[in-house]
């Protein structure tokens, strides 16, 4: 008998579901302002977001601030956002590994304190998103053969792992947290979502 998709298969979908939908964004969405020396691209308030969101709840909000004003320091922003500054800076300096934000160092003329002011760096988005997408990409493709070149079994109790063949095989096809006997597992299905978002993400 063969199983088509049985509970087991749930974590399955998790990964499915992992995959923020920004990285099926569209290049269209950011439009290119010609006639300038420099390349500005127009990220829309959407996408913005949805990249904040990648960096946590915090950075969504930090991300809220620093598209409203040219160039702000992390004290203004965690008083206007009311998130603590040392977590204002985390949310900065993860944004500016990957180049989304810049930062210019100054120093207060009477404390002599160092300042830091940040500036959002939009045109450094589609990259930062090219990025992701061929990351993630590379791990959907890695899935794909995986689950080409294996049989799986399970033994379709809801929470119960499903296996390759050569463990199944090993485990006598008894399923090592219930004991119930594991049949075989049509993947078609993951495979055909696979391919599908594969094909889904390459489209430039
Ligand atoms: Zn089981």
């Amino acid at each position: 008998m063969r199983v088509i998709y049985g509970e087991a298969e749930a974590s399955e979908w998790k990964f499915e579901r992992g995959i923020p939908d920004i990285f099926f964004w569209r290049s269209s969405s950011a439009r290119c302002l010609s006639g300038g020396v420099s390349k500005l691209f127009l990220v829309d308030d959407e996408t913005l977001k949805k990249v904040a969101a990648l960096f946590g709840e915090d950075a969504v909000r930090v991300v809220e601030v620093l598209k409203g004003v040219d160039e702000i320091t992390d004290i203004e922003i965690a008083d206007k956002t009311q998130i603590r500054l040392n977590l204002v800076r985390k949310a900065l300096y993860r944004f500016y590994d990957h180049s989304i934000v810049a930062l210019r160092r100054s120093r207060d003329k009477e404390t002599g304190w160092f300042i830091f002011n940040w500036r959002l760096q939009p045109d450094q988005l589609e990259g930062f998103i090219l990025n992701q997408k061929r990351r993630v990409l590379e791990k959907l493709e890695t899935r794909l053969e995986y689950e080409k070149s294996h049989e799986f079994y399970t033994c379709q109790t809801p929470g119960c792992k499903r296996f390759p063949f050569e463990e199944a095989f090993e485990l006598l096809f008894k399923c090592p947290a219930c004991n119930k006997p594991m049949m075989y597992l049509n993947n078609d299905r993951i495979v055909e979502i696979l391919t599908r978002k594969i094909e889904h993400i390459k489209v430039p």
